[in-house]
This record gives structure tokens, sequence and C-alpha cells, in this order.
């Protein structure tokens, strides 16, 4: 199928730097030809990033307890407190799982866990403070919006009041899980609404930007919403990046029904995956990266996803729980995904936390660059600076 009309009108509107809107976004998904969709996306991604370059990193997600006092129908990770299944690493059990991740050339950890009824604020600032001591070079991007909304209420103390002690603790960046789908009729379908509505989730992004974090945007979907729910998440996150322009990325994967209470939903092939990934990188015109979901499409799809709109390959997965558990098991080594992005085209990079730097091939350095650095502003303005790089400064 060709695209025609419309549809190939909004295509030319997308790749001249225009904005579409939720209706034209609507037409692109239901009408434009895959490979169009892709092509178009596909040359967004060229003028927002360095076109020679597919960046991943090599982090590590620490699921710290399972232990979860929700219950979204969607996941298949969580124990009830109590369960025999039911864990909470110790202290020497974060310490090697970071060490091993420091040994394979890991510049960052992802923490998160379930959320945990019986961790006082303290637990996480704890454990935040000791890693900021113990391996003060591993970024430390930890703690989604429910277990932040959770910690407030617990509390009762505000988000702001929270978020500030986590920040001086150590917090680097808040990971964007939790976000599914930003529309609150789905959330209260899947019970993922308790947890975090959707203005919970948008406001401890909010905050979070507000205190200077940069933070990630994701999303899940194939739970059984329909096109239109989709482009809702898409404009809520677009909307709050306006506004505040902490997101660093985009990154939406697909539901996966192993072990979740959803048997009856049919799983996202592969096209679907690739048709909503060229849109996203179509529609959210304000945030620079988009990341490929290897882990759950498979590393063929992922490698394909590089010519459909992403421009990151997100982490060699160290570890990865959440997903796993649903049966989605994926794993590569450093080299394999180098050997990946090179087979696709593209110059790997091995990049930092906040997509701000890279690590140097064989010195291991860390190199950051200035964002906004010829407008001398800061995340806002982080687009504008394209895909030339300055060099801020040098850390081993
Ligand atoms: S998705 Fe998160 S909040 Fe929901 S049940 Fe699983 S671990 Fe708990």
């Amino acid at each position: 199928m060709k695209t025609e009309g419309r549809a190939r009108e909004i295509l030319r509107k997308a790749i001249d730097g225009g904005r579409i809107d939720d209706d034209e976004a609507l037409t692109l998904l239901r009408e434009a030809d895959l490979l169009e969709l892709g092509q178009a996306a596909n040359i967004v991604r060229n003028r927002l990033n360095d076109p020679k370059v597919v960046t991943f990193i090599v982090d590590r997600n620490i699921n710290y307890t399972n232990v979860c006092v929700y219950k979204c129908r969607f996941c298949a990770f969580y124990r009830k407190p109590g369960d025999p299944e039911s864990y909470l690493l110790t202290r020497d059990e974060l310490r090697q799982k970071i060490r091993e991740t420091v040994e394979l050339g890991g510049t960052g950890v992802l923490l998160q866990g379930g959320v945990h009824p019986d961790l006082p604020l303290e637990y996480y600032t704890d454990l935040l403070s000791w890693m900021r001591e113990e391996f003060p070079e591993v970024h430390r991007h930890a703690f989604s919006p429910p277990e932040i909304l959770f910690i407030s209420r617990m509390t009762k103390k505000p988000l702001r009041e929270v978020i500030g002690a986590l920040i001086e603790a150590g917090l680097q960046s808040i990971p964007g899980g939790g976000a599914e789908i930003l529309v609150d009729e789905i959330r209260l379908a899947s019970l993922s609404y308790p947890k975090a509505s959707t203005a919970g989730w948008l406001d401890v992004m909010r905050t979070g930007h507000e205190l200077g974090l940069r933070t990630t945007a994701t999303m899940m979907y194939g739970q059984g919403e329909k096109p239109e729910h989709r482009i809702e998440h898409m404009r809520r996150v677009r909307d709050l990046q306006d506004e505040t322009g902490g997101f660093t990325a985009f990154i939406a994967w697909t539901f996966q029904r192993e072990n979740t209470e959803m048997q009856e939903i049919e799983e996202e092939d592969g096209v679907s995956y690739l048709r909503h990934q060229a849109l996203a990188r179509l529609y959210m015109d304000n945030i620079r990266s988009i990341q490929s979901s290897w882990v759950t499409q498979g590393l063929g799809i992922g490698q394909l996803a590089l010519k459909f709109g992403a421009n990151d390959m997100g982490s060699i997965m160290i570890e990865e729980n959440v997903v796993a558990a649903a049966g989605a098991e994926n794993h590569v080594t450093t080299e394999e995904m180098k050997r990946l992005i090179r087979q696709s085209g593209y110059e790997p990079v091995q990049r930092l936390t906040l997509y701000d730097g890279w690590v140097e091939e064989g010195t291991g350095h860390r190199v950051r660059e200035l964002a906004g650095a010829e407008t001398g502003s800061g995340l806002n303005l982080e687009l504008n600076s394209g895909i030339k790089r300055k060099i801020g400064r040098i850390q081993s």
C-alpha cells in the first residue's frame, strides 16, 4: 500500500519540521504505508541526531525488591508482602551487583522496585548516599514515579520535599517507569491507577524537572487500549516536554503477557511495533532520543527499529527482571551490541545515562558535550544544537 492524499501531506509536514496534531497522528497510524512512515521517521531522526551514530549504554537494572502493594494486571514481576518468592536485596547483594557492573565497563545503575509498603524515606535516602559514597562514578538513575508517589503519600510530605530529599542524598535522574498508558480510563481498567494516576505520574516528572533533574518518558502499549489512547499518552508527554524540556528520551515497548493476568490480550507484532515507533519519532518533535526496544522485540526488530526513527539501542541489560518475568528475556554483551549496531550501518557509541556524553573507546574516559552551548542555555534548547557536539569536560 502506498501512502496517499492526506497521509502523504502529513508526512511531508513532519519531514519539513511541522508539528503534527492528534488527528494527523491518527491518520498516519491508520493510513500511512509502513515503509514511507519509517522513511519519514528516519529523516527526522537524522535531523535531530548524528545520522552516522547509534548510541547504547552499559548499565544494570537493579530491582531492589519485588514486593509490591499494587496489583497491576499487566505485571508478572510483583509478589505480595510475605510471599515466599518475595525479596529485598541486602547491601551486600547490591554492592556485588554494582561492582560487577563497574567491572563490565558500566557507567550507571537503574534502581527500581515494586512498591514496598514498609520502607521509610530514610531507606531510599540512605541507599542513595551509600551508593554515592561507595561508587561515586556510577550514575544513580532511580525510583520511578509510583515509588516516589508512594513515599510522598506515606510520609505525608509534598512531592517537592520528597524529591528534594532524594536529590540531596544523591539522586541524579528519574526513570520513566510506571507510565504505561497515561489515560486514566485505561489505568483504571489495568489496576495501575492506584499506583499513579496520569496527573500523578506527570506531577512527579514536572517536579523532578523543576528541581533540575532530567528523566526519561516511557510507554507500554498493547494492553487493549485504542490508537487514540496511545496518541493521548504521547500528547501528555509532549506537552510536559514543551513546559519543562526535562525528558531525555522516549522509550516505548509492547505489553508482554506471559505470567500476567491479561492472557486474553494478543501481543503486538513487530510490524505494529515499528509503525508506532516511527509515529512516535514524528509526533514527539521535542524529544531528541528515541530508544529501540530490542529487549521486548528481539534483536532483529531492534535493529530494524533503527531505520524507523530510533537512534539509541538502550542498555545491554546486564540484568533485567521485569519484562523477563513476562517472558521477554534478552541480554547482549558490549561487543555484541557494537556488532549489531555496525551491522545495521552505524557507528556504535557508548553513551552516558543523561545522553550528554559518551565513553571514549580505548581509554574508557567519559566525555561530555555541552548541551545548548551555542545558545548558552540548558534543557529546552538542546534540540537547537542538533548534531553539533562540543566537548565540555573529560573525566576518567
Ligand atoms: S507494575 Fe510495578 S507497581 Fe504495578 S504491580 Fe508491578 S511492580 Fe507493582
